[in-house]
């Protein structure tokens, strides 16, 4: 007995049912000896006989050859319609989903303005123009298609463009092409996919139903749709003519409609261990990329591997434009690690989008400042001028970012071998192989066991310490000078939290790298662990930056003590756990910030002067600075 593979038991049953329907209508010539337009009017509503097994219609034409002459007509006509109107459909809403704006307007909108017509009125006005015939009727169902698929395909992309892969893609400098392609399009195709069925089976019933209005096929060539129409005037005495196209169409659609839910299912990877639609897509369309950075304008080289001057990200929201990061200066040496720290709303995200480029648009946008940054060739690299080209080959080569929910950072529908060689094969331009051997040593080194079998594991077949071991490997697969962690550890449990950050710590002590760490997080327990120095960020604004050890030792400004004090620790003398301090009031908006400094509110050292006039950053220890003119108090 045969072995097969569930997915494939699966799929197997449509996939005969429609090859049957295919090859039936292609091999019609070899299969009947009749000529499905010769008549024979003597042998007019025959009966079925040896000659002619379903009879004869009312022209005395063979209804079995007309069948299946018929059944080419259908079928190429809904194949093409659904397929062109896909192609069209898919191309329109991607583009308009992803890029939004003026693209939204003049892709999705369009089909939003044919959608709005009714349809049988567009089909008849379409048909009046160009006449009836096989080829107005591939066109008009390819007009009545498109916007279906460009609805489908808009809503998806819209929800899928800011989730945290998609994010992770660009972060590690894949060109938009790329990631229509390879990240958003395999991971809407599951609607895709049961929109094409719908399609198909629906075309071949308009087909039908619009050469049964005689707006479609001409007579005397074949269709089920014309069949059914020639039958009605006689169902009453032999109802058998028009039951086989019926028959013909019922048993079509149904094989259809099967076998696209059973691709569906086929297709997605949290179903089956593989897809070969998202390899054959991979192996289409992937393609060494020349590397050009002739648009780099180099600037004055400085000692730090990054440095940031003035950095200022806006947003526009409906209440006007509000400053996410402003005015934020720092700098992370070779080899450093720089920890920014702040709570929910204080910019450190965004300040390490804007590093990155990633500041999402058009909404959002750094607007002033200078991001430096140290190549590995010993370049300076300007970020703020470098264009979208520019931009894709720093990322993930240069500079890659480690996310915080790694399963929303990585493709669901990729093994992540795949998606580890991704970025090798776009920034090294090394083939398919070599990159997947190349993934196995990373995977090695962050510490996944097996890891030549775990390459072809999903995501989802992964805890969530894997897949942030995983994030790790993609951000070190290009050997970048810097790497940018967003919250890595927040959304894992304490003890995997406690083992990436031993892996972290590890990674960046290795001999053979170098690279800089900017770590983002809202944690001071985690920056006593990994930093060196830390920026503690509040309402867009640095407040107070220096070395780890002075800063948890001798903290200059009220906010940064108020963090400290809510760090939960336990009383050695005692045993016991201390009560938990919480900052009194909560972060204002950043619309309603007060001329002067931000924590006044919430401050208890807070006098008249400090609403009145932003504090600037002053020298209160060895590299450690406060923006709090009150600092001594503090300590003392
Ligand atoms: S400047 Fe004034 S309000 Fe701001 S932290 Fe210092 S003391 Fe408090």
């Amino acid at each position: 007995m045969l072995n097969i593979d569930a997915k494939y038991r699966n799929i197997l049953p449509p996939l005969i049912g429609v090859a049957l329907v295919f090859l039936l209508a292609l091999l019609a010539p070899f299969i009947t000896g009749h000529d499905p337009v010769h008549m024979s009017i003597s042998e007019r509503m025959a009966p079925p006989s040896m000659e002619h097994l379903l009879g004869q219609d009312n022209y005395g034409r063979d209804i079995f050859s007309r069948l299946l002459y018929g059944a080419r007509v259908s079928i190429a006509v809904a194949l093409f319609s659904a397929l062109s109107a896909g192609i069209l459909g898919i191309t329109i809403g991607i583009i308009g989903g992803y890029f939004g704006g003026i693209a939204e307007l003049i892709t999705v909108r369009l089909a939003d303005i044919i959608l709005s017509f009714p349809p049988i009125l567009l089909a008849l006005l379409i048909v009046t123009i160009l006449g009836p015939g096989v080829e107005t009727l591939g066109l008009v169902l390819t007009i009545l298609y498109m916007p279906g698929y460009a609805r489908v395909a808009y809503g998806e992309t819209l929800s899928m463009r800011q989730l945290e892969f998609v994010e992770a893609a660009r972060a590690l400098g894949s060109p938009t092409w790329r990631i229509l392609a390879l990240t958003i399009l395999p991971n809407i195709l599951g609607p895709l996919i049961v929109q094409f069925s719908l399609t198909v089976s629906s075309a071949v019933l308009i087909e039908s139903g619009l050469s049964f209005l005689g707006l479609g096929v001409v007579p005397p060539d074949p269709s089920w749709g014309l069949m059914i129409r020639e039958a009605r005037a006689y169902m009453v005495y032999t109802p058998m003519p028009l039951l086989w196209p019926c028959i013909a169409l019922t048993i079509t659609v149904l094989a259809v409609n099967s076998l696209c839910d059973a691709l569906r299912d086929f297709y997605d990877p949290r179903a089956v261990s593989t897809n070969f639609l998202a390899n054959l897509a991979k192996t289409l369309i992937y393609a060494p990329i020349a590397k050009d950075y002739s648009q780099i304008d180099a600037q004055k080289a400085e000692s730090a591997l990054l440095s940031t001057s003035g950095l200022r990200t806006e947003f526009v929201t409906p209440k006007g434009r509000i400053r996410a990061s402003n005015d934020v200066s720092f700098t992370v040496a070779p080899g450093e690690t720089v920890a920014l720290v702040g709570e929910s709303g204080s910019g450190k995200t965004i300040t390490g989008l804007s590093v990155l480029g990633l500041v999402p648009e058009p909404l959002g946008k750094m607007t002033s400042g200078q991001v430096a940054l140290r190549s590995k060739s010993d370049e300076i690299i300007c970020i703020e001028e470098l264009d979208d080209e520019g931009l894709q080959q720093v990322r993930g080569d240069e500079i890659a970012m480690v996310f915080q929910e790694p399963m929303s950072s990585l493709n669901p529908v990729y093994p992540v071998g795949e998606q580890i060689a991704e970025s090798l094969r776009y920034h090294r331009k090394i083939s398919r192989p070599q990159a997947l051997l190349t993934a196995v040593d990373l995977l090695e080194s962050v510490g996944i066991s097996d890891p030549a079998k775990r390459i072809k594991d999903y995501p989802h077949q992964m805890s969530g310490g894997m897949q942030q071991r995983v994030m790790i490997a993609m951000a070190l697969s290009c050997s970048p000078s810097l790497i940018i962690a967003d919250e890595p550890t927040t959304a894992l449990d304490v003890t995997i939290q406690a083992q990436i950050l031993e892996l972290l710590r590890n990674i960046r002590n290795q001999e053979n790298r170098s690279f800089g760490m900017l770590f983002i997080t809202h944690n001071l327990g985690v920056v006593a662990e990994i930093a060196d120095r830390v920026l503690v960020m509040y309402c867009g604004r640095i407040v107070e930056s220096g070395p780890v050890s002075n800063l948890f030792r001798s903290p200059a400004h009220p906010y940064t003590k108020g963090l400290l004090a809510s760090i939960p620790h336990i009383d050695h003398s005692s045993g016991d756990r201390q009560p938990l301090y919480a900052i009194p009031g909560t972060v204002p908006a950043l619309d309603e910030l007060p001329p002067g400094c931000a924590f006044a509110p919430r401050c208890n050292l807070a006098i008249e002067a400090c609403v009145q006039e932003l504090p600037e950053l002053e020298v209160v220890g060895d590299g450690h600075w406060s923006r709090c003119p009150r600092w001594r108090e503090l300590r003392g």
